[in-house]
């Protein structure tokens, strides 16, 4: 595994305070989760990837969006791994990437006739 994708993955680590080493891989999580059929990744695959350093599959996939952090895959997965905070780790992640956000000098002039809330709420939002 590269050293950037090491980096990478203490950083999950790090986010979510948890160790994504200790995952056994028993599937408990995707078998609690009631959001798992919207998912392209079961909450089971994520970690799998995630030990593997294939973060670009979790990164540019729906599951950690999908997931509504319930917490019923923290309280019943049996290594303690509190996997709610480590899909919120993923989304910190994937945010400060800051792809996909709005630039404000690239906003068509058009816009300004838009209600200034929606603009603001825009910003709020896509700009980071
Ligand atoms: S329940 Fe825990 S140990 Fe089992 S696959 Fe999910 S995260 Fe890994
Ligand atoms: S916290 Fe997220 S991944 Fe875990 S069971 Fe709930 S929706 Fe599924």
């Amino acid at each position: 595994m590269s050293p950037d994708i090491m980096h990478e993955l203490d950083r999950i680590d790090t986010l979510s305070g948890q160790m994504i080493s200790l995952c056994m891989q028993c599937g408990v999580c995707s078998a609690s989760c009631p959001n798992v059929l919207e998912m392209d990744l079961t909450p089971r695959a994520v970690m799998h990837h995630a030990q593997l350093g294939q973060m670009d599959k979790i990164l540019s996939g729906k599951t950690i969006w999908v997931c509504s952090s319930c917490l019923q895959c923290s309280v019943r997965c049996p290594r303690g791994i509190d996997l709610a905070r480590v899909m919120e780790a993923f989304r910190l992640v994937k945010l400060r990437k800051r792809e996909g956000m709005l630039d404000p000098a690239d906003l068509d002039p058009a816009c300004s006739d838009a209600p200034p809330i929606l603009l603001v709420a825009a910003m709020r939002k896509l700009t980071g």
